[in-house]
């Protein structure tokens, strides 16, 4: 029987945690407050603590992470319905879907070939009169920062929002963390990201007093404290005391579980060597590989051989926003650095939890061993 090398196993991923998990579980269970409450605001400071900002904010997901604050920037004053946010054109859906389901408009940049993030040259072109933010995706793992965005943003006075839900704990060479960086940093804890819940789940980190109040009260339908009573036109996005609990068992562990992330991708540095497959190159910035992407022309060639080899991979992403059904809109957008990637890009098995350094080493020898 030929090795099998699956992509991901969420059981393996929370098995060494499961005593705590369930333990945690029991503390809620009998603590009897099921909505906010100690779990909530002990997961806010820690992650705060992680991150290096003054406040966190949880909430129910990722993608209301960054829909609630952009909804609160709104109800602030900062931005109006229509204002138009830079985003990048190779992303996950949802950080595209966050803006227009705010009111507000998605202007795509392309990626640049080499790291997959936002091409921050072409910053510029994307600037209209109607641009007010820029959303930094640190997509991988991998951070989405440079002089040239920091310049860009405090030249224009635009707010920046990170996209953080694929680099938990990722910081920059000097240290800062990413979720730091700019007015506002939206987590996912998501089950498959670095540091999963058992559920869906999400949080806002930010050093904005008004920003972390205002999305207090969008979480819980707009209240504003006093029972009964409305300020603002909210949702129902509060972050569940289980899953608070279980991401604070985890929350930990943050550093561990990236190293051992950064450990199997230098395996796959240093041991990948075939001519028909691109690594990606490493940058000076303390990349958390969520995702371990390889570029290939060859792309479903390479799929079907690694797979009759027993090694499963995923691709991050088919489709890029700009060219889903639901955005009619975006179509006009030539994206070609992203357009490429979407047909391109492979994830290889990246979880410690599943995927052994020896595992790596073997994967590359696979790799190395594709031709067409
Ligand atoms: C997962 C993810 C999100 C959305 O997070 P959910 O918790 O699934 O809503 C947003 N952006 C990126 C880049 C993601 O990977």
């Amino acid at each position: 029987m030929a090795k099998h090398y699956p992509f991901l196993d969420l059981g393996k991923v929370n098995a060494p945690y499961a005593v705590a998990l369930k333990d945690a579980c029991a503390r809620v269970i009998d603590s009897g407050r099921y909505i906010g409450g100690t779990e909530v605001e002990e997961f806010e400071r820690e992650l705060s603590g992680l991150v290096g900002t003054r406040h966190a904010v949880g909430v129910a997901s990722g993608l209301d992470a960054l829909r609630l604050t952009l909804s609160a920037w709104i109800e602030l004053g900062r931005l109006s319905p229509g204002d138009e946010v830079i985003v990048p054109a190779n992303t996950y859906f949802a950080s595209v879907l966050a803006v227009s389901t705010a009111g507000l408009r998605p202007v795509p940049v392309d990626a640049d070939a080499s790291t997959h993030n936002i091409d921050t040259s072409l910053l510029e072109r994307a600037m209209t009169p109607r641009t007010r933010a820029v959303m930094p995706v640190h997509l991988y793992g991998r951070p989405a920062w440079d002089s040239r965005i920091a310049d860009f943003a405090s030249a224009n006075g635009l707010l920046v929002i990170e996209d953080v839900a694929q680099a938990i704990g990722a910081s920059l060479a000097d240290g800062r963390c990413c979720g730091a960086l700019g007015d506002a940093g939206c987590f996912s804890f998501y089950p498959t990201k670095n540091v999963g819940a058992l559920g869906d789940a999400g949080a806002v980190t930010t050093d904005d007093a008004e920003l972390a109040d205002m999305l207090r009260s969008l979480r819980n339908y707009g209240s504003g404290g006093k029972a009964y009573y409305f300020d603002h036109l909210g949702a129902n996005s509060r972050l569940d005391p289980i899953q608070a609990a279980m991401i604070r068992v985890k929350l930990a562990y943050t550093g561990h579980e990236n190293d051992g992330r950064r450990e199997i991708a230098a395996t796959y540095d240093a041991e990948i060597a075939n001519p028909l497959v691109l690594k990606p190159e490493p940058g000076p910035d303390r990349h958390v590989y969520h995702q371990y992407v390889i570029t290939t022309p060859w792309r479903d060639e390479l799929r079907g051989y690694l797979l009759s080899r027993g090694v499963e991979t995923l691709v991050h992403y088919p489709c890029p926003p700009h060219r889903q059904n639901c955005y009619p809109d975006l179509a006009r957008y030539s994206m070609p650095v992203a357009e490429r990637l979407a047909n391109e890009v492979v994830s290889l098995p990246i979880s410690p939890a599943c995927t052994s350094v020896d595992d790596a080493r073997e994967i590359a020898a696979i790799i190395n061993e594709f031709r067409i």
